[in-house]
């Protein structure tokens, strides 16, 4: 039996399943292995999808199922599409009637599918669009557009809005993702751009990479230069190498030479850029002012009534400009947050030693089950309550001896710092996220870090509104004059340019004069319990004349006591990747995949 959903054109045999896994045989016909099963269902604004020209600030109901039919390094949604055994026990049975009433209940204009690719869940899918336009709300989707002709234009026949994302533009860049050939996207772009469904294009950027990216968008500008280009940063999300991340400042020079080739170039996962904006191309006066919010996702900030500039030009967009959706800030994660919190718990299971895809996956359900991942956030923001979570998830999966070890660890080492630096000085220390002048919350984990450290976090002297991706004014930076300024993520801003920054725009803090600025690279700070490692990194840059933690020592001791693995062995991406890890493991035993560890 041969599916035609997608290019791969698998053959499936009886109680066969093809590429994606999510279709088998049975009884000579080709079944959906998941039917109206979907995992997140929750109200966001369309530019959590994203689109940037379709009724803006609007809210639309997020969806997703899980699966993918590529297999794309750095995937932001790798627990949904390469750990999907891991996640079976969390999809809930939803008819589209509920999907429906939920959408209507929550004052959803339409339905968006995202996060993982509609190809899979095809039947489920359509099922979905029809009912949503009976009931006259909007559907649209994100996919990679490597369906065949036929089941494509099938799809737009459904749909209202697409946002076809392209991993480049020669088969090489379609290689590395598993994907043949990159023709099959480019027609289908065709065909959804000469129909009726509103179209976007998200590509992303890979370091090294901007030619694909500037054969795209003259292949874009040949259907149509009015198509909005969304520029994808690359995020070393997962099994991703993180010098593959370019620099914002180098993304932004692409998107430059980007807009002399198509009307709308926005730049996404890049926070503070000026990028995301849509500016009269006559005067430069913004006329929607977007924000970073989350990988992926951006949020409206500001706007000029109907996008109209005062010298008479208009942004081009589809639907209207909704003035106040009333949904609350997404946060850092953005319209990934629950997924996110789903792959925190998988990567938390995976340091108690837990990889048995059966066991994750119970624990899931149960975690989904309870809502426990609701104040996840709250949770989590100290590392008592961290550790709280912990056994939380140890329980479930039987794992309680290796969490007291992994609280032992981390415990002893806490008390040990903060006993250290009880009555030394504190330095002030300022913490950016991923951009000079983007704070971390006051509250959160890292400022909570910085104090047990010896350190004073001056971020908690900040008053704002709990929006991401906000930037403070320079003014408040040097009032707050740290002494020393400490910044997450490396790639985006290394700190060389974070030094360039502040220097081009005024900070006259201590820090700067003194050029104390570190990135807190490969340590992580927060989500997977190495974050310990981070704060012993942390307490050397803030007490050096105190504490000399040798951590290339210490992590491969942490590493190989839970793992059996060197910690440099990872090549830290930017979150902790636990599919990595487990490759690694699995080629250490000679496997051809990771099935389980036998130390409980
Ligand atoms: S959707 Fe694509 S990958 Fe999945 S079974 Fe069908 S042809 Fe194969």
């Amino acid at each position: 039996m041969q599916c035609e959903i997608c290019e791969f054109k698998c053959n499936i045999s009886e109680s066969g399943t093809g590429k994606c896994g999510m279709y088998e045989g049975s009884n000579g016909t080709i079944q959906e292995k998941y039917p109206d099963m979907y995992l997140v269902s929750v109200p966001a604004p369309i530019e959590a999808m994203p689109m940037v020209h379709y009724y803006p600030n609007s809210k639309f109901l997020q969806v997703c199922t899980i699966g993918c039919n590529f297999r794309c390094t750095g995937c932001v949604s790798w627990l949904l599409t390469e750990s999907k055994e891991s996640i079976e026990g969390a999809v809930k049975s939803l008819k589209p009637e509920e999907i429906i009433i939920k959408a209507k209940d929550l004052e959803c204009i339409g339905i968006m599918f995202c996060f993982n690719e509609p190809a899979v869940s095809f039947h489920t899918f359509k099922k979905l669009a029809k009912l949503a336009r009976e009931n006259n709300l909007l559907i649209g989707c994100a996919t990679n557009a490597y369906f065949s002709e036929k089941s494509f234009i099938e799809l737009l026949e459904h749909i209202d809005f697409i946002n076809i994302g392209i991993k480049g533009h020669s088969d090489d860049a379609y290689k590395i993702h598993g994907a043949m050939t990159y023709e099959p996207i480019f027609r289908n772009l065709e065909l959804s751009a000469k129909s009726n469904v509103h179209t976007e294009v998200a590509a992303v950027y890979i370091k090294g990479m901007e030619d694909e990216l500037i054969k795209t968008a003259k292949h874009i500008a040949s259907i149509s230069k009015s198509i909005p280009l969304q520029v994808m940063r690359f995020l070393p999300f997962c099994d991703t190498d993180y010098n593959d991340e370019p620099s914002i400042k180098d993304a932004e020079s692409l998107c430059r030479e980007l807009r002399t080739i198509l009307e709308s170039v926005y730049l996404f996962n890049s926070p503070g850029t000026e990028y995301l904006n849509s500016n009269c191309p006559e005067c430069g006066t913004p006329l929607i002012k977007r924000g970073f919010n989350g990988p992926m996702c951006s949020n409206v900030i500001d706007y000029k009534q109907e996008a109209k500039c005062e010298c008479g030009y208009s942004l081009s967009y589809t639907g209207n400009i909704c003035k106040e959706n009333g949904l609350e800030p997404l946060g850092y994660f953005g319209g990934y947050k629950n997924i996110m919190s789903l792959e925190n718990i998988r990567t938390i299971l995976a340091f108690l030693g837990e990889h048995d895809s059966k066991i994750i996956s119970g624990v899931l359900h149960e975690i989904i089950k309870t809502d426990y991942i609701k104040d996840l956030y709250s949770k989590t923001k100290k590392p008592e309550s961290y550790l709280d979570t912990i056994d939380h998830y140890a329980k479930l999966a039987g794992r309680e001896n290796e969490a007291n070890e992994l609280r032992n660890f981390i415990e002893t080492n806490i008390n040990s710092i903060s006993d250290t630096v009880k009555d030394k000085d504190r330095p002030r220390v300022y913490f950016a996220l991923n951009h000079p002048l983007i704070a971390v919350f006051g509250d959160k984990f890292e400022c909570n870090l910085v104090e047990i450290a010896g350190g004073y976090c001056v971020n908690k002297d900040i008053n704002r509104e709990e929006i991401p991706g906000i930037m403070i004014p320079v003014d408040l930076l040097n009032q707050l004059n740290p002494e020393i300024i400490l910044v997450y993520g490396s790639h985006g801003y290394p700190a060389s340019d974070v030094y360039q920054f502040y220097i081009e725009n005024g900070v006259e803090a201590e820090a700067v004069k003194n050029n104390k600025i570190f990135n807190i690279h490969p340590y992580h700070t927060a989500g997977s319990p190495d974050w310990i490692l981070g704060l012993m990194y942390i307490a050397n840059i803030i007490h050096p004349e105190i504490f000399n933690f040798d951590l290339t020592m210490i992590a491969d001791q942490f590493y190989n006591r839970i793992f059996g693995i060197d910690y440099s062995v990872l090549n830290h991406s930017r979150n902790f990747d636990v599919i990595r890890l487990e490759k690694i493991i699995a080629r250490q035993n000679n496997q051809d995949t990771f099935d389980g560890n036998s130390n409980k």
